[in-house]
């Protein structure tokens, strides 16, 4: 089994240091985000996600759950260690006060977010679609529903799901069928969903689902899907838990990863129809989904990010302890640890070079959803959000994607011992394969990314980003040293090839729309590569100024220049490949007929 230790130091530099967590906690609403609170927070949070959830991570993949009469039972522990979450009051963080929420902002929230998913990512998904159904509730409700459904699922004495997905109705949710029939206050509903998360456990009394479906009425497509709030038990106007709703769970899946998190085929209407109450307008559905999937799509990015760390964190300690060769260069010298062998390093370096630019670029954007949502000035919440909205595909595919690559590298560090089971190493491999594919798969974010977010404002969203680059840039090229000149050369390319593919997406997109998404992926990839080293410069540059300044912690701030050398040579240096597979490479990806494959 492998520990768990949040990687406190390295949160606290990114929230103080980098992003200016002090500005924040200026904004409106954010006047109690102190630095003595967000330690304290943190501090407690570590202990949790070290003490309680990570000893139960592997053994929740070993035992995964069951499902016995339409009741799930979740492996050992978790029902217990669900219990100490919501006692501390961690489900509440970022939640309305007027509902029993502590209404912290999202930089706070995010790095506690991480430590969970790091921890223990089956257990941590329940809380995350939780939000996620507190969310839509809360901004698309009515105040009866929120009166009767927020309280208990911010307190997380009931928790949430998110049903979207049909068998014929995955990444297309034009193609939902589930029947929506009108009944004096509310609707009966009848239909089946599949691969909802939590769809049913055992944790709570009751669970509340957030359902997709159509009325009768309803216009074909995307116009004619509404949201319906659909509870496993009714419930009583006294808030208690009232009649057994029509929603049951008739099988759940053998997967991959994340066992001990149960993923649930739901029947809804099979003993006369399922009770629900219409959230918002009726053909509003999706439209309302959208607003809290970009919560959600963050989200999946920030488990990118931890599941990134925990198998650096285990990779690491592996090298510290493995003894295998003589040192290279030492004659006759004693047999040395792995971590003395330059490949290795080059492997550790790589894992902890992603892991700090995915930190930074996620708390970054958690920053600028905090403005966004806070900020005094309107032209500064409206700049805010659309720089959020640009980044989330990015932080959502890119995190993702990339912890995919480290955590198979957290395996090749610890050899055979890291393929078998024994380890756990394996299980963050495991784990973090689903995070390209629930919240959109990458496909789907690279498609929001340059329609919506590039092609739609003719780039203008991004020409902003990439202007703010050109700033840090002009600060590189005045940093002293070879270090900064590497970086600041290696971010100028990176920066250089982002501009000219979002040039080109920009002007293919509306001409060609087949070759713009042929390279959707690569330029998605293309815009995280160059955002976290912009991120990992700006790191760099601050901890210069650091050490100059004769800051106690040189050892710190030393390595976090060498780990931006690191990501611009191995890292940044991937930018002109992806450019060239952007701008000339749908003829490949295009030229086959069906019948060549
Ligand atoms: C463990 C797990 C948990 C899940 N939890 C939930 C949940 O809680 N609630 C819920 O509603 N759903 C959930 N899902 C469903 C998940 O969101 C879908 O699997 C996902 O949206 C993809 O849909 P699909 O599997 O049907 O794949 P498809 O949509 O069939 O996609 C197959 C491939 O085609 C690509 N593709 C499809 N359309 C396009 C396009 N327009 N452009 C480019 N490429 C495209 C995709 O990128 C993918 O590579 C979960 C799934 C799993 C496995």
């Amino acid at each position: 089994m492998s520990a768990y230790f949040a990687p406190l130091r390295d949160m606290q530099f990114v929230l103080h240091e980098l992003i200016g967590l002090e500005e924040i906690a200026r904004l409106p609403g954010c006047e109690e985000v102190t630095g003595d609170l967000v330690d304290a927070i943190l501090d407690e949070a570590g202990k949790l996600a070290r003490d309680v959830l990570a000893p139960l991570n592997k053994q929740g993949d070993v035992q995964g759950c069951t499902l016995k009469d339409h009741v799930v039972t979740t492996p050992d522990g978790f029902k217990r260690a669900y219990g100490q979450f919501v006692q501390g009051g961690w489900n509440m963080l970022s939640c309305d006060p007027d509902y029993g929420g502590q209404g912290l902002p999202a930089v706070m929230s995010t790095p506690v977010q991480e430590m969970w998913q790091a921890a223990n990512m089956a257990f941590a998904l329940c809380p995350m679609l939780t939000h996620g159904a507190i969310e839509a509730i809360h901004l698309c409700g009515t105040d009866e529903l929120k009166e009767r459904y927020l309280p208990k699922m911010v307190a997380g004495e009931w928790t949430g799901t998110m049903d979207l997905t049909e068998p014929q109705a995955g990444s297309d949710l034009s193609a939902v069928r589930t029947k929506a029939v009108p009944e004096g206050d509310h609707y009966r509903l009848f239909g089946s969903k599949i691969f909802i998360t939590y769809g049913e456990h055992d944790y709570t009394d009751n669970i509340i689902h957030l359902v997709l479906a159509r009325t009768p009425t309803a216009p074909e497509g995307v116009k004619g899907i509404s949201l319906f709030v659909v509870p496993k038990f009714l419930a009583n106007t006294d808030g208690s838990v009232g009649e057994r709703n029509d929603v049951y769970c008739v099988s759940i899946e053998h997967k991959l990863g994340i066992h001990a998190s149960p993923t649930a085929v739901l029947a809804f209407g099979d003993n006369g129809g399922a009770i629900g109450y219409l959230v918002g307008e009726e053909n509003r559905g999706l439209e309302y989904m959208f607003i809290m999937m970009n919560l959600a799509r963050f989200s999946v990015g920030v488990q990118g990010l931890a599941i990134s760390e925990r198998a650096y964190q285990h990779a690491l300690s592996y090298a510290k302890e493995r003894i295998q060769g003589a040192e290279l260069g030492v004659r006759g010298g004693e047999k040395a640890l792995i971590i003395r062998h330059p490949d290795v390093r080059r492997m550790l370096m790589s894992m902890k070079a992603y892991v700090e630019a995915m930190r930074s670029l996620a708390y970054f954007t958690a920053a600028s959803l905090d403005k966004a949502s806070n900020h005094p000035d309107a032209a500064e919440r409206a700049r805010h959000q659309a720089f959020a909205e640009l980044m989330i595909p990015v932080v959502k595919g890119w995190s993702t994607e990339t912890s995919i690559g480290v955590a198979s590298t957290g395996i090749q560090i610890q050899g055979g011992m890291g393929y078998v089971e024994e380890t756990g190493a394996a299980q963050h491999l495991r784990d973090a394969r689903i995070t390209t594919i629930y919240e959109g798969t990458t496909g789907i974010q690279a498609n929001d990314l340059i329609g919506r977010k590039i092609a739609r404002d003719k780039g203008a969203t991004a020409q902003a980003v990439i202007a703010m680059m050109r700033t840090t840039e002009g600060q590189l090229a005045e940093a002293p040293g070879t270090d900064f000149s590497a970086i600041g050369s290696a971010f100028s390319d990176g920066v250089k090839a982002l501009n000219e593919a979002t040039d080109w997406i920009v002007a293919t997109y509306s001409s060609d729309v087949k070759a713009a998404s042929a390279g959707a992926v690569p330029f998605l990839q293309l815009f995280g590569v160059v955002a976290g080293g912009w991120q990992m410069a700006r790191a760099a540059l601050t901890a210069q100024a650091k050490l100059a300044a004769g800051n106690g912690e040189a050892p710190f701030y030393e390595a976090k220049i060498a780990t931006a050398r690191f990501y611009a040579d191995h890292i940044l240096s991937q930018a002109l490949g992806l450019r060239i597979a952007i701008v000339k490479g749908a003829a490949g990806v295009l030229a086959l007929e069906e019948r060549q494959f």
